[in-house]
């Protein structure tokens, strides 16, 4: 039986969209996709709009995992990036930045465009401030600033001092801000049921409360159900840190991090004027850090901290609280109205997963809490793999990684201690 969406925000202002069927008989498609978040409807709306037969087999409903649980900001900070230029430079030599930085923005156009082309409601804003948590962090903005001026940026990117930071966040607590223009914010559940519609209006066929039981190997590969199956010419696998499929090939290699997010009651245009006046995301400079946003309905949507442990947090409101009190002393007395947890997948050298199981069996997870934008560019990736074109897949695919041949219980327990030492080694960043 599939699970409903959890009690967050999201949920609660989601766009009506008519339900999507539950697989009952046997199907024949070119490609059939497992998991119905970003990475499985992104490639689908691709896929789709090359005129490819698609299917996409959601175990709970459409976005039910991360997708529909994140903070909404469309970032162009990528996770594991200079993971990502070491790794890349073996296959694309110093071409490995250009493509690493083409990669960070490419994600913003097409849900961009997308947002346009299907007329998606999604309350899709421009603007993000990256701020500066400790004085030695200055520096580093800085040095991303002119980085993304090198790059001919000027007009979107703008870096701020002391008090000009005031002018922007209605907190103290910054040592400066680099706002950039071209970063967006998202009701993330909205896009991805948007996009869904897109591609069930180009002919793709989703199923929801269908979870894939195994997946039969062979020339024509069949995902496996318990009511039905899928016959396809190639498959992918997009179930990100909640799937167990492919276990000789994928078990080790990503673990969940449980992620919280709370939403406060609206707030009055004024104190909403007076903690972000440009309607900014905003988020800090530290390795877990704390991101946040207004809603379309003011209310401030407030992310912090991660869960290595695989386990979610008990009472995530309680532990969010003194984080959003520390920012903004003024939203002591706010009433948390929405509290939520999801789980992200956490690759070990961050660089999202791309690779393939069997010729004909894909899969794409794995970005590390920076998914929303990273997504998108892999739908197009993974459309364009699996349409002939394996030119970028083949640079992620070519990338060593992790794999700790340990369950996945233990392995969390390895990654929270990793994740401990990164911490405990950005306290004398
Ligand atoms: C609290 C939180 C905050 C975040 N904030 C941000 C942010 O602000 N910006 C950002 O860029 N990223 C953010 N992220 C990360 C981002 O949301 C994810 O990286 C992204 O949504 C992953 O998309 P996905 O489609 O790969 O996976 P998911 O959205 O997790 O989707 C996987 C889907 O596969 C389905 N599935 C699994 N197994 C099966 C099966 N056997 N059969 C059928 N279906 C199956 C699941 O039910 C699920 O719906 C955040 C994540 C969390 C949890």
């Amino acid at each position: 039986m599939a699970e409903s969406y959890c009690k967050s925000y999201y949920a609660a202002t989601a766009n009506p969209v008519p339900p999507f069927p539950k697989l009952q008989e046997s199907i024949d498609v070119d490609v059939a996709i497992v998991g119905g978040g970003f990475t499985g409807i992104s490639t689908a709306v691709e896929l789709a709009e090359r005129g490819v037969r698609v299917a996409v087999l959601e175990a709970n409903r459409i976005a039910w995992g991360a997708s529909s649980r994140n903070g909404g900001q469309i970032t162009g900070s990528l996770s594991g990036d200079r993971a990502m230029e070491r790794q890349f430079a073996r296959k694309l030599g110093r071409d490995a930045a250009d493509f690493v930085w083409n990669l960070r923005w490419r994600g913003h156009e097409i849900i961009r465009r997308r947002v346009e082309k299907y007329a998606i409601r999604c309350d899709l804003k421009f603007g993000h401030m990256q701020a500066a948590y400790q004085p030695s962090h200055v520096a580093e903005l800085e040095d991303m600033y002119r980085a993304a001026c090198a790059h001919g940026m000027e007009s979107e990117v703008e870096f701020l001092r002391g008090p000009a930071v005031r002018d922007l966040v209605g907190t103290d607590i910054y040592h400066a801000g680099l706002v950039n223009r071209r970063n967006m914010h998202v009701h993330s559940l909205n896009l991805c049921l948007g996009e869904a519609e897109a591609a069930r209006g180009l002919g793709a066929q989703i199923f929801e409360d269908t979870k894939v039981e195994g997946i039969r190997h062979g020339r024509r590969p069949e995902l496996v159900t318990a009511a039905g199956r899928v016959r396809a010419d190639k498959i992918l696998i997009a179930g990100n840190a909640l799937h167990r499929l492919a276990p000789m090939r994928l078990a080790g290699m990503l673990f969940p991090a449980s992620l919280g997010i709370v939403t406060t009651e609206p707030l009055s245009a004024d104190v909403a004027r007076a903690i972000n006046p440009q309607d900014l995301a905003i988020y800090d400079t530290r390795f877990v850090l704390d991101y946040y946003r207004l809603t379309a309905d003011r209310r401030l949507l407030f992310g912090s901290g991660t869960n290595y442990s695989g386990r979610e947090t008990a009472d995530i409101a309680e532990v969010l609280r003194p984080a959003i009190v520390k920012t903004f002393p003024q939203l002591a007395d706010m009433r948390i109205a929405f509290a939520w947890q999801g789980q992200d997948g956490i690759s070990i050298n961050r660089i999202p997963q791309l690779g393939r199981v069997a010729p004909n069996v894909l899969y794409a997870q794995g970005y590390s809490g920076h998914g929303v934008a990273t997504s998108h560019v892999v739908g197009e990736i993974m459309a364009r793999a699996m349409t002939g074109d394996t030119g970028d897949f083949d640079v992620f695919a070519d990338v060593r990684h992790w794999r700790l041949p340990i369950g996945r219980f233990l392995g969390n327990q390895a990654l929270a201690i990793g994740m401990w030492y990164f911490q405990q080694r950005e306290k004398l960043r």
